[in-house]
């Protein structure tokens, strides 16, 4: 486990750059006696995909992503290095996710040559592009690589092997148009000013009562909130005129079983305003622009699998956890409606260094995921 970790790290694969460690992947699946297959994505390394068992049965889906981001500054030891000191893996993909993929690689190497899976399938899915819209895992969602499958567990421990992900906050992203008035700059009375009343916008924004929801927490194990994050504002020029226009670009990160239809909210808060400029609000709807938050069902034969499996394997029952960030998951819940969870190695509070320098996961959780994986698909199987 530790050495396939390790050499998955060494091979970079930030985002659209995958070929080589899809080749990896590609080949050490053929060197297990396996067929896999390559699905191609564009502008990406493709998706390898390998299945065991009977086509018509259904699958229980094994799903991990093998691009990381960019190396980002601070890093003291080397990202590619995949060095291990006092018991951690370092580099970039360490939690975000070779380590998972690893495990995964071996859960269905190990399934594979086992009778656990009473008659199921199982498949494995290594994508591309999960830093990039998930456009690997919605490329084999159109393909069709999802159909017959009853269960889905994506390999990436938000929290590592104490919390299981069954749930995720959605992401809405919307644009504030504010239409004003131009004018000389040293006349701002003739004109509407679009960046001032722009201003006005995010400050009122900033205020709005924002939903909590009941029951649910967070990755970091703390209550679960809305959020609502102002991404950018443009406008102006560096003439000597007054702005006519000024866009603002925000995103609302939604909760599961809260509203998510939040434009009527909006639109009343520019009513209130009585602001001198037009505001349209557009709400954007391509991929990547829209999540639906999910919430899988903690009574699903999956999540309750997964929590009697980390009870046994971490002598600690295991947190239930909504993930604040969009992720693949996200698009698994709403384009197929299957059941999902998110779990694997990681690591919690200042260590969960995801998208940081420093990258590093204890190591004595690698056996314990391949351990926690078998035990979730063979319960799974069993009920
Ligand atoms: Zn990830």
């Amino acid at each position: 486990m530790l050495t396939l970790s390790q050499e998955m790290i060494r091979i970079p694969s930030v985002y659209t750059h995958e070929a080589e460690i899809a080749d990896f992947v590609y080949g050490r699946l053929s060197d297990w006696g396996f067929e896999p297959r390559k699905v191609p994505v564009p502008d990406h390394g493709p998706c390898i995909v390998a299945e065991h068992g009977d086509p018509a049965s259904p699958s229980v889906v094994l799903n991990g992503h093998m691009d990381t981001v960019e190396v980002m500054s601070g890093w003291k030891h080397d990202p590619f290095g995949a060095e291990v000191e006092d018991g951690m893996l370092y580099g970039l993909g360490a939690l975000d996710m070779k380590c998972g993929l690893a495990a995964l690689m071996m859960t269905f190497r190990t399934l594979a040559g086992s009778d656990a899976l009473r008659g199921r399938r199982v498949v494995f899915q290594a994508v591309p592009g999960e830093e990039d819209l998930g456009i690997g895992t919605r490329t084999l969602i159109r393909e069709g690589v999802f159909r017959n499958a009853e269960a889905v567990i994506i390999g990436e421990g938000f929290g590592g092997l104490h919390v299981v992900t069954n749930a995720r906050r959605g992401g809405s992203y919307y644009d504030f148009h504010v239409l004003g008035q131009s004018a000389h700059g040293a006349t701002p009375h003739m004109g509407k000013n679009a960046a001032v009343d722009a201003s006005r916008l995010v400050c009122a924004l900033e205020q709005m009562n924002l939903s909590e929801s009941e029951g649910l927490f967070s990755d970091a194990l703390e209550p679960l909130k809305e959020t609502q994050t102002v991404l950018s504002i443009h406008g102006g020029g560096i003439s000597l005129s007054v702005p006519d226009r000024c866009v603002v670009n925000i995103v609302r990160c939604t909760i599961p079983g809260g509203r998510i239809d939040i434009l009527p909210e909006l639109e009343a808060l520019v009513s209130r305003l009585s602001l001198e400029c037009e505001v349209d609000i557009e709400f954007k709807d391509e991929p990547g622009d829209f999540y639906k938050p999910y919430l899988t069902d903690a009574e699903e034969p999956l999540v309750r699998s997964a929590v009697d499996s980390l009870t046994e394997v971490t002598g600690t029952k295991p947190t239930l956890a909504c993930g604040v960030s969009e992720a693949d998951d996200n698009i698994v819940a709403e384009e197929t409606g299957l059941p999902v969870i998110c779990m694997g190695p990681g690591e919690t509070g200042d260590m969960a260094r995801h998208h940081r320098p420093e990258e590093a996961i204890t190591i004595s959780q690698l056996p314990a995921a391949l351990e926690a994986y078998l035990s979730t698909v063979r319960r799974l199987c069993e009920a």
